[in-house]
Parts: C-alpha cells; structure tokens; sequence
C-alpha cells in the first residue's frame, strides 16, 4: 500500500516509521524545509507518563476567568482567539468535570506507558541518539495550596499503579541539588521515577535518517492544499507542487490539519495553544540540573538537554498568531531566576514559540474517520513527544489491518459523534 503522510513533526514521522516497519510504501509531505521544524522544533523535552493528566482539570474554568488579560498567567486567552475557541471551548470545560478528566487522564496514561515501550525499542533497534535520560521528573509546588492538587494527583497514579514519591525539600535538594538557591521558596516536591526526558528535535532527525535509508519518500517545502475525494475515498492530495496520488492519507499536520479536513467538510476538535522556550547554554557557571523541574504555579519547565537547559511551558491562546511576545519570553526568564539564578545570568538564549494541537478533551485524535482511507494523528497538545511512537504504531496497526495493543475508541474521532 502506498501511504501519503502530511507534516514530517513527531506524530508524522512516528506514523511513518510504523507503517515503512509494516511494509508500506510511504510518502511524506512538509511545507517546511527539513523534520520537526514545526512544534516538534524546541520543546521542553519531557517524556512523562506521570504529566498525562488533561488541562481541562477540574477548577480550570475559574481559573481562566481569573488570568484573563494577566501576561504572566500559565493561560492567557487573546480577545482576538474568541471566535475560533467557542464551541471548541465549551467542549473544553465540560471536559472538565472530575469524572471525565480522570476517564480522558487515564487514556492518555495507557497510551504514554504504551509509547514508552515502543520508543524503548525503537531507539534500542536503530541506536537512536537524542541526549535522552531516564532520570525522573521532579515536579516542584510553591504554595500549600498547589502542593495540595499535587498530592491528589499522586493518589490519582497510585490507582493506575504508577509510583510517585512526595518529597520534603531536603530529600528534593538530595536528588536534584542544582535546586539549593530555590529551596527556601520551595511548599513542596512529588518526585516522578518512571518519566524521562530527551530532545525531540535530535530525535526526529535521526528517525529522519533512518526513514530515507528505508526508501521513504520526502517531500520537503510542499504545501498541502487539499484532499480529492471520489465516491467516498481520497484519491489524492493536492499540494502546490502537484497532486500526490495513493491508497490511504494521514493527517499529522498539528493543528493545521483542522483546515486540511475542513476542506473536505470534516470538522475536528482541536485548537492551537501557542506555548514558548528558551534555551541556552549550560556552561561551568550555571547550575547543572541532571532532570527536569516542572514549576507548576507557571506550567513551566526547565529541562537539561545535553550540555543545554530548556525552559519552556504557558499557553496562549491566540489563534496561529506566530509572533514571539516578550511578556511571555520574560516569564520564563523569571522562572529560570527564580530557579537557577547563575543560569539566569547567561546573556544569550534562543527564545521559541510553537501551536500545541488541543484536542476539546485533552486526548489526541487517531485513527479513521468517515472517509475510508483517510486517517488522523493529531490533537496531543502538550504531550506529543510523551504519545508518539504509540499513536505511530496505532495509526499504522489500523491502515494495514491489524489488531492493536490498545483500545481505539478512547483516541477516535467517533467519541465526539454528537456533540461536534
Ligand atoms: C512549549 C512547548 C512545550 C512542550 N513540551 C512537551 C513535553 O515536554 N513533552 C511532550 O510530550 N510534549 C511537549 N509539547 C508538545 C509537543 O511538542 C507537541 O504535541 C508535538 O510537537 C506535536 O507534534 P505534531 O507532529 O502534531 O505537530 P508539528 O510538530 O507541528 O508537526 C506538524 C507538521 O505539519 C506541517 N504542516 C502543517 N500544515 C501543512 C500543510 N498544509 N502542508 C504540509 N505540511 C504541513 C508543519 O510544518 C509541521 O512541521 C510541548 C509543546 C510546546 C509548544
């Protein structure tokens, strides 16, 4: 079968990589000029199990009303994203009610544990090098009342049977001491052993490589316009350098996939989240963190990667506005002074912003919809690198037929029947 992906980020190249493993021809479609240029570009870098639990938690709706039009709130929602978030939106908080964030946490938990096994073989059988480490996450709390809601997601893991050790400071200090500066404004830690880390750019660059010695084809710097159907099937994609014929397509174009379905009348539940990272260079005189710190009062955190800190995190929603905000480059400048002043006094950091894919639910979208050989990997909003190489292996057990280790309903476009 030949097999047309759209968008060379995480979830297309992962979805390539299984079915070229399956056997299939496969052609690969990017607007822009190489891999992971797109949100897969920069971000902070967590492979984390433990962090699966969706936005939409409890609590959020009053939240949002409390940072609204606060620069330095976690999420800030732009008046000029309104109109695109309003059916969208009222998805997004009806999500929100206790039973349904634990039902789409626990989906989106399977399906991390899941992807850890399949990137566990994938870098072992290809020798993958992207600076990843399996140190743990280390999730700090600044107020009581933070370190509260954190507590209740460790009892939330514990019956999903995943270890999480809440910590006193002194035994958060033993293991990361990069944090002593902090310490003294720090209520509390939850420590994350089964989580890891690793830099999602290195990696698509090497399954890249890997993809091209296995004949996949790439068809870098080519917009994907739309898709012709006839009597129920894609029969091509239309680019601006021509159409590319096949025999099923796949949609893991981030939250542009919205207006490739659109164009076909298919309405999909994801919005983007615009999120920012800075990175700089770790030199003798910065500390040197060995995992990443998670500060949940900003959803910030400051990942090591190689001789590299990642400080990355906040949403906006602002539609596809691509423009770096200095106010929220600035948080994250606080967030590293606040928490690794020597580091905060390098001059030089790249500063990033990139559209997380949201899902109305928190759970990314796989699989088929009501066009037969059309297919979705998008919606995983903050935890694509965490779903990756699972939702590849899904996708791709799906098109070629097979059986799948995990249940489809929980990430198909079907459970929103209804209600989109
Ligand atoms: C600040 C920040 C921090 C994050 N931290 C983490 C983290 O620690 N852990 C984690 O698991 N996840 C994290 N994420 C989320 C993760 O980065 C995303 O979920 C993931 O990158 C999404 O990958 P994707 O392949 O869906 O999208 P993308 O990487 O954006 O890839 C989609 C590709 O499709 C291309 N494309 C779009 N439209 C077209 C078209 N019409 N024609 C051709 N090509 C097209 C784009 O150019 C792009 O390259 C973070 C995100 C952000 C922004």
């Amino acid at each position: 079968m030949h097999v047309v992906v759209v968008g060379a980020g995480l979830l297309g190249l992962s979805t390539a990589q299984a079915l070229r493993d399956d056997g299939h021809d496969v052609s690969l479609v990017e607007s822009r000029p190489g891999p992971a240029l797109g949100t897969s570009f920069a971000n902070a870098g967590m492979l984390s199990p433990s962090l699966t639990d969706p936005w939409n938690a409890p609590g959020i709706f009053f939240k949002m009303l409390r940072w609204l039009g606060r620069e330095d709130a976690p999420f800030l929602l732009r008046p000029r994203a309104v109109p695109s978030l309003i059916g969208w939106g009222a998805r997004f908080f009806w999500q929100s009610g206790r039973a349904h964030y634990e039902k789409n946490w626990t989906s989106n938990l399977r399906l991390a544990l899941y992807s850890m096994k399949i990137l566990d073989e994938l870098s072992e059988t290809h020798a993958l090098a992207f600076d990843r480490s399996s140190a743990g996450i280390l999730k700090v709390f600044r107020t009581p009342e933070e370190l509260a809601v954190g507590l209740r997601q460790v009892e939330f893991l514990a019956s999903q049977q995943v270890e999480a050790r809440v910590l006193e400071i002194r035994d958060a200090l033993e293991l990361e001491p990069a944090l002593s500066s902090a310490a003294p404004s720090l209520a509390g830690a939850i420590y994350h052993p089964i989580d890891g880390h690793g830099d999602a750019h290195l990696f698509c660059c090497a399954l890249e490589e890997i993809l091209a010695q296995a004949d996949v084809q790439f068809h870098y710097g080519t917009q994907a316009l739309s898709l012709s159907r006839e009597r129920g099937r894609i029969i091509a994609l239309e680019t601006d350098r021509g159409a590319i014929e096949g025999d099923a397509f796949v949609l893991a174009a981030g939250s542009q996939s919205v207006e490739l379905a659109a164009s076909l009348g298919l309405r999909i539940p994801v919005r983007p989240a615009k999120g920012y990272s800075i990175t700089l260079d770790l030199d003798g005189a910065c500390e040197r963190p060995g995992m990443p710190v998670v500060d949940d009062s900003l959803h910030v955190a400051l990942t090591p990667l190689g001789e590299r800190l990642r400080v990355a995190g906040t949403a906006e929603f602002a539609g596809y506005d691509e423009s770096l905000t200095p106010s929220r480059v600035r948080n994250l400048l606080d967030v590293l002074g606040k928490t690794y002043p020597r580091c905060a006094e390098r001059p030089e950091v790249s500063a990033w912003c990139g559209h997380r894919p949201l899902s109305a639910d928190g759970v990314p979208i796989l699989g088929a919809t009501p066009l037969a050989n059309l297919f979705l990997n998008t919606g995983h909003g903050p935890l694509g690198w965490t779903l990756a190489a699972g939702s590849g292996r899904l996708v791709a057990d799906l098109i070629g037929g097979r059986a799948s280790a995990l249940a489809r309903e929980p990430y198909s476009l079907e459970r929103f029947r209804g209600i989109l």
